[in-house]
């Protein structure tokens, strides 16, 4: 996908939900035009999620979050962090990976750093926070998957039953040693 990561100049976004009055269902979208985009919800073509809402003609538009940007970029890490963050019925994501390859033509340049200061750390932030976040996540679960056996082994190998009858792994020796059921069996044992 090819998304221009500029816009001409800088632009109010809103960060909106549909909210269904029925089921409490919430559909998650951001616009630089909110009115234009609340009417043609009305007529969206029956792949967009918010549809299945609207059809059951009782639902309200709520404005979630309001801001100023140049960055389409920015927009879309936004409602992505929205999407991340609250339940929602939405098919798509707002952003995906491959997007935030995209380089910023003038990124060296000090003087465009300073004039887009805040936008830019803005982007920073949640691209720490979400993208960099899944994206660990699921590279951390392909791992697991990939190791599982490993892992197993190494749990199973490290599990040791305790003379008081107790499971414990090795690491954790110290630790039930000071605890009530290996104390009152090893008194037990005293005391016999
Ligand atoms: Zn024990």
């Amino acid at each position: 996908m090819t998304l221009k990561p500029i816009y001409k100049k800088i632009k109010t976004v809103y960060i909106y939900e549909i909210i269904c009055k029925y089921t409490s269902e919430r559909y998650i979208g951001s616009t630089t035009n909110i009115i234009k985009r609340k009417n043609s919800h009305k007529k969206m073509s029956a792949k967009t999620a918010s549809v299945s809402i609207i059809n059951r003609s009782n639902w309200t538009l709520n404005i979630i979050e309001k801001f100023n940007t140049k960055f389409k970029l920015v927009q879309l890490l936004k409602e992505q962090w929205y999407l991340d963050n609250f339940p929602n019925i939405n098919m798509k994501r707002a952003l995906t990976i491959n997007m935030m390859k995209i380089k910023e033509k003038r990124k060296s340049d000090k003087r465009y750093y300073t004039n887009n200061k805040d936008d830019i750390e803005i982007k920073k932030t949640i691209y720490r926070k979400t993208i960099y976040k899944d994206r660990k996540n699921l590279l951390d679960k392909q791992w697991r998957n990939k190791n599982k056996e490993t892992i197993n082994l190494k749990n199973k190998n490290n599990i040791y039953i305790c003379e008081c009858g107790s499971e414990i792994r090795r690491d954790s020796k110290s630790k039930h040693n000071r605890s009530q059921k290996h104390i009152n069996y090893t008194s037990s044992k005293t005391a016999s």
